[in-house]
C-alpha cells in the first residue's frame, strides 16, 4: 500500500491532477465564491501593513466564537498549536496524563508531548468510531490531568457521557473539533462542550484558510487570555514589553482572518451540501457489501469532513479506485500506537481492537461541497465493480 495518500493539501486526488476523475477535495471551487471580496481584503491588508494582531483577527475572532455559540475564540497559527496552547492554557503542566484515541490525526498526541504532558490511550467505539465513554471511566483514574476527545469525520464524540466522567474526576476537557466545525448534538455545537476546543482551519477542514490557521475556543476568559498570551510571547494585552510566562509565535495572521471571515458566511450551506451528499452515498452503496457510517442520531447533525465506509480487503479496494481515477482515501492507516514516533508509550499490535479494526477497513471517499451527484454515482460505480472482484 505504499501509494496511500497522505491527507492534505499535497494528497493524490486533487482536482486537475491528471487521471482523477473525481478528487478527494476540491480546494479550489471552496474560494470561488469569496474571490472577488478576498482579493479586495488582501488589497486593503497591504495598503495597510497591519499584518499581526489587527482589526481582522479581531472580527473573526467574534464571528467564530458566535458561530459556535462560545463566548471566547482566540486565532492561533495552526490546528496543532491550538491544541497544545489549549492543553497548556487548561493547566498540562509536564507529567499531567491527558487522555486522548488512538485513531487520530498524529497532531492530537504531538500536542500533548509538546505541552510536555504524557498521552495516555483508551479505543474508541466501534459505532460512532469516537472515545468510547465506559474504557474513559476505567481509566480516568486520580492523577488523570486532561481529556481530548475527537470529534472524527464530522461527527462529535459522545460529550455528555464524556463531560459527565470527567466532572466526576475534575478533569478539564480539550475538544479535538479540527474536523467538525458546526457538527451539533443535542443542540449544541462543537466547541461549546468542552471546557476549550482546538479547530484547525487547514484547507482541506470543513473551514479552510490558504495556508495554516487554527484557533482554540473557550467558555472561560481566564482560559482565553491564557491563550492570547501564549501565542504572542507570554505578553499581556496592552502590555507588549511584559512577559508574564515563556510563550512563543503562534498568531493567526491577517490575511487568512480576514479570508476565513469570508468563508464563514459559507459554511453552514457547505456543510448542508456536504450532508447532502451523504444521503445519497447512502442510498447508492446501500446494497454493497460494506458499512456506512451511522446516520444522525436524534437532534444531532453531523458534518461530513470525510465520508468514511469500512470494506473488508480495503487496500485492493482502494487500489481499485485509484485506478478508476477515484481519490480515495485512508484516514488512518496506522493507529497511533503503532506509529514509529510513539513507541515509547509501550503499547502493541492487540491493545486496541476497534482502533487496530478501524485501520485495516475504513475507506474515506470523496464528500465535499459541490461534489456533483454524476461523480458519486461514478465513486460508487467505481466501488461496485472493485467489491464484485
Ligand atoms: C487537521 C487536524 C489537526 C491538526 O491541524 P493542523 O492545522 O494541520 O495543525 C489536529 N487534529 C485533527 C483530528 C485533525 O484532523
Amino acid at each position: 500500500m505504499g501509494d496511500a495518500p497522505a491527507v492534505g493539501n499535497g494528497a493524490v486526488g486533487l482536482i486537475g491532477e491528471a487521471g482523477v476523475a473525481v478528487p478527494l477535495f476540491d480546494l479550489v471551487r471552496g474560494f470561488d465564491a469569496v474571490r472577488s471580496e478576498a482579493l479586495a481584503a488582501f488589497d486593503r491588508l497591504l495598503g495597510s501593513g497591519q499584518f499581526v494582531l489587527g482589526p481582522e483577527l479581531e472580527q473573526f475572532e467574534d464571528l467564530f466564537a458566535e458561530f459556535c455559540g462560545a463566548e471566547h475564540c482566540v486565532g492561533v497559527s495552526d490546528g496543532t498549536a491550538a491544541l497544545e496552547l489549549g492543553l497548556v492554557a487548561l493547566g498540562v503542566e509536564p507529567d499531567t496524563e491527558v487522555i486522548t484515541v488512538p485513531n487520530t490525526f498524529v497532531a492530537t498526541v504531538e500536542a500533548i508531548e509538546s505541552a510536555g504532558g504524557r498521552p495516555r490511550l483508551i479505543d474508541v467505539d466501534p459505532v460512532h468510531r469516537c472515545m468510547d465513554p465506559a474504557q474513559l471511566r476505567t481509566a480516568l483514574g486520580g492523577d488523570s490531568g486532561a481529556v481530548i476527545p475527537v470529534h472524527l469525520f464530522g461527527r462529535l464524540a459522545p460529550m455528555a457521557e464524556i463531560l459527565a466522567i470527567c466532572m466526576g474526576a475534575g478533569a478539564p476537557v480539550l475538544e479535538d473539533a479540527s474536523q467538525a466545525h458546526g457538527a451539533m448534538a443535542a443542540g449544541r455545537r462543537a466547541g461549546t462542550w468542552g471546557d476549550a476546543a482546538a479547530f484547525s482551519f487547514y484547507p482541506t477542514k470543513n473551514l479552510g484558510a490558504a495556508g495554516d490557521a487554527g484557533a482554540v475556543v473557550c467558555r472561560s476568559e481566564e482560559t482565553a487570555d491564557a491563550v492570547r498570551s501564549l501565542r504572542h510571547h507570554g505578553s499581556l494585552p496592552g502590555q507588549p514589553n511584559c512577559h508574564v510566562r515563556c510563550g512563543g509565535t503562534a498568531r493567526l495572521d491577517n490575511l487568512q482572518a480576514a479570508l476565513l471571515t469570508l468563508r464563514l458566511a459559507h459554511l453552514d450551506h457547505e456543510n448542508e451540501q456536504r450532508r447532502r451528499a451523504a444521503e445519497i452515498y447512502r442510498d447508492l452503496l446501500d446494497e454493497l457489501p460494506l458499512i456506512l457510517p451511522e446516520a444522525d442520531a436524534p437532534g444531532e447533525t453531523q458534518v461530513y469532513h470525510l465520508f468514511v465506509v469500512e470494506v473488508a480487503e480495503r487496500d485492493a479496494v482502494l487500489a481499485a479506485l485509484r485506478g478508476a481515477g477515484i481519490g480515495a482515501a485512508v484516514h488512518y492507516p496506522t493507529p497511533i500506537h503503532l506509529q514509529p514516533a510513539w513507541r515509547h508509550l509501550g503499547y502493541g499490535h492487540g491493545d486496541f481492537p476497534v482502533a487496530e479494526y478501524l485501520a485495516e477497513h475504513c475507506l474515506s471517499l470523496p464528500c465535499f461541497p459541490g461534489i456533483t451527484e454524476e461523480q458519486q454515482v461514478r465513486v460508487a460505480d467505481a466501488l461496485a465493480a472493485a467489491l464484485r472482484r
